[in-house]
């Protein structure tokens, strides 16, 4: 099928435009790696020229005096328009990261539901009075950081982009968002959305480019206050140093090595599904997938069994075909990455129960596909056990004790998710206070809404999204002091 070459540009304060030296990059469909947009290929020089733009923009009386129910009722119409766009979205989405259309749709109701939880809080970010000794007033005020860079990854493109522009509109700053080089296209969309739904020129800036030449930039520039960081432990350490020369506030949201836990008195069909589900969805990359499964010893065999059936019934395709449940990873470097790392648990001795190559089906020869592949007797020791594969591999190890279990759950370097299964109450509140995660989800799973807090503990990350409480990050405290004697 020939596709409709889409070309896009990039907004900066309120202006479409081409990057300055007038390159461009090509964006892939993973399902076939055809080129389906264009984008440009932004410099140093537009990434300056995008924070100079947010920053005028921060200063200008109609964004820093505009009543705060006001940049509610913009992100209110903005909710609308992610809404009524929600079809175009997820078809773009897609075609450019490569998840099933269904998936899609879910992450664009997210992205929809976060500007409408926001939305309601803009104008309840209050300061306090606090008690001083008489004839005083003394008080807080609650302000907006200023310019925040959005660094967003590849794996959730348009709801990690809403997730963190949502409270920072709310809050009143101005943002430049950087989406990944391989995923922009929705960011762009949203962008366009912004615009439209009333966000004055400047206050939302859309720059696309690498991450290393832009986003290295991005980081690094004196005039931005506040980062937004989702992605690599590796890059994220990066950006914490750029951002400590300017002492520049950071919040990052890095990666995982999710554990579920299987007792013997859960619902074992339900708990099958969602271990499936947990690996499987967006084929694996996600920070909170559910990577490493610890099933009792007691019902071991027949779990295993059926989950391996479930997993060889899968339907791998183009995220696009309505029978797909599993699409192709974001790109063909992922691909290797992920082949690379089956190779690995098989010379490390564990055993491979399913899947661990590309698909025989010649129909997905020209795709980044990989079979959602399972491994048994995996040790915290092994690459496959330890590292984020961030592709669709599962780790399988058997426990006899729930000491035991959380032990093997809390080895590792990450801590953002868990997954607890048991009918039993005291289990399930005993063992989701003893795991080093920031979140657990019990006798569920891949549960988050734009009203929970989200973040991880250890290596995962500094500071939480959504819930109230992330309104924390996108603003900063002044004390007043007033004498009245
Ligand atoms: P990176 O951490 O390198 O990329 C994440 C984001 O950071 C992208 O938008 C990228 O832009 C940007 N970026 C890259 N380098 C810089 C820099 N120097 N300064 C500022 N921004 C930068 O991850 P990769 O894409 O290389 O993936 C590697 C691993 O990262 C995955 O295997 C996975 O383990 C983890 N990851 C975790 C995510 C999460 O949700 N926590 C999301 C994505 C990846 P660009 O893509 O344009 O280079």
């Amino acid at each position: 099928m020939t596709v409709q070459l889409q070309r896009f540009k990039m907004l900066v304060g309120g202006e479409w435009k081409d990057s300055s030296n007038g390159l461009a990059s090509s964006i892939l469909d993973p399902s076939n790696n055809q080129v389906i947009a264009e984008v440009p290929r932004a410099t140093k020089q537009d990434a300056r020229a995008a924070v100079d733009a947010a920053k005028t923009a921060f200063h200008s009386p109609e964004w820093r005096d505009m009543d705060s129910a006001k940049r509610g009722r913009i992100l209110t119409k903005l909710t609308g328009l992610v809404r009524e766009n929600s079809d175009e979205l997820a078809r773009l989405e897609t075609m450019n990261e490569g998840k099933t259309l269904r998936e899609s749709k879910g992450d664009v109701a997210w992205a929809a539901r976060a500007f409408e939880y926001f939305a309601g809080l803009a104008d309840k970010i209050e300061g306090e009075t606090i008690p001083v000794p008489p004839r005083r007033l003394n008080y807080t005020l609650k302000e907006p950081l200023g310019v925040t860079v959005h660094i967003v990854p590849w794996n959730y493109p348009i709801a990690l982009a809403a997730r963190s522009l949502a409270p920072a509109l709310a809050a009143g700053n101005t943002v430049v968002m950087k989406p990944s080089e391989i995923t922009p296209l929705t960011a762009i969309k949203l962008g366009e959305l912004a615009a439209k739904a009333g966000t004055p020129k400047g206050v939302v800036n859309v720059v696309t480019g690498s991450g290393s030449e832009v986003g290295a930039h991005l980081v690094s520039d004196k005039d931005v206050d506040g980062i937004i960081f989702t992605g690599s432990d590796e890059t994220g350490k990066q950006v914490m140093e750029a951002a400590a020369r300017n002492v520049t506030h950071v919040l990052m949201e890095l990666g995982g090595k999710n554990p579920h836990i299987v007792f013997p008195d859960a619902d074992i069909p339900k708990a099958i599904k969602a271990v499936k589900d947990g690996i499987f969805t967006n084929a694996g990359q996600m920070c909170w997938a559910g990577s490493r499964a610890f099933i009792h010893e007691s019902i071991y065999e027949g779990f295993v069994r059926e989950l391996v059936d479930k997993t060889a019934a899968m339907r791998i395709g183009p995220g696009l075909e309505d029978s797909t449940e599993m699409g192709p990873v974001a790109s063909k470097s992922r691909q290797d990455i992920v082949l690379g790392y089956v190779k690995d648990g098989t010379e490390e001795g564990a055993k491979l129960l399913h899947g661990g190559k590309k698909p025989k089906d010649p129909r997905l020869d020209k795709g980044n596909f990989v079979e959602p592949t399972i491994f048994e007797n995996v040790t915290g020791e092994m690459k496959v056990g330890s590292d984020e594969i961030f592709g669709p591999v599962l780790s399988i190890t058997k426990f006899k004790t729930t000491d035991e279990a959380v032990t093997m759950a809390n080895e590792t370097d990450y801590g953002l998710y868990g997954g607890i299964w048991t009918s039993n109450l005291k289990t399930a509140h005993d063992v989701a206070s003893r795991l080093e995660v920031g979140g657990v989800a019990i006798n569920e799973y891949l549960v988050t809404f734009p009203q929970t807090p989200f973040g991880g503990y250890k290596d995962s990350g500094i500071g939480h999204e959504n819930g109230i409480r992330a309104l924390e990050y996108y603003t900063r405290t002044k004390n007043v002091s007033v004498n009245l004697g």
